[in-house]
């Protein structure tokens, strides 16, 4: 979960300390009110990569677990390549670069729903079949972060737009909640494949 939002926590921290720039211009998109004026440390493909490979090195200094630093790198940098087919083109490919890209998915509510709860469910249900619940906390936590991630997902997509930039950093700082509810959720599950595969390899 950090991983993958990494870029999107960074992002209020920088629009604090005036780095970089939002503006909120309802209508601007039929699903996101927010028009990324400029997040090149942030949102820049290149940063992507430079931000991937420092937190693989991190996770692999900190764990020494070489698949999971690598996996960590690749959730970081996944996040550029899925707004890049939401955002309208506000993308920079290098920090300071004029080229900007976005494939602009937003501009289609029904388009967004279908796409973005599909990769939702895909995720649920990936996460579902490879862990199973230790105790009741791994079970009903899990449908509870659901419930609240779609709650957060609906209330973003269906909801008044924010005030001003200011409010949205302070309000995205709740990611980390969201961080912290997923790590409590995981310690709480076990990966379901040891006994299968033990089992096949006993089998074989
Ligand atoms: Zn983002």
């Amino acid at each position: 979960m950090l991983a993958a939002q990494f870029l999107d926590i960074l992002w209020p921290n920088l629009l604090l300390l005036g780095v970089e720039e939002v503006r909120i211009v309802p209508g601007l998109t039929a699903v996101n009110p927010l028009d990324f004026v400029s997040y090149p440390i942030s949102h820049s493909l290149a940063m992507a990569v430079v931000w991937a490979v420092l937190f693989g090195l991190v996770y692999w200094v900190v764990r020494r677990y070489r698949a999971g630093a690598v996996v960590a790198a690749l959730c970081v940098v996944s996040h550029w390549f899925l707004d890049f087919i939401v955002h309208v083109p506000d993308l920079p490919l290098v920090p300071g670069g004029s080229v900007k890209v976005g494939l602009g998915l937003w501009e289609s509510l029904p388009a967004t729903l279908v796409a973005e709860l599909a990769v939702f469910a895909a995720g649920i249900v990936v996460y579902e079949r490879t862990t199973v619940a230790a105790d009741r906390i791994g079970r009903y936590g899990l449908w509870g972060l659901v419930l609240f991630l779609a709650a957060i997902y609906l209330g973003s997509v269906f909801g008044p737009p924010p005030p001003d930039a200011a409010t949205i950093a302070w309000a995205d700082q709740g990611q980390w909640l969201v961080v912290l509810l997923a790590y409590w959720v995981d310690r709480h599950r076990r990966p379901a494949a040891a006994v299968p595969l033990a089992n096949r390899a006993a089998s074989l």
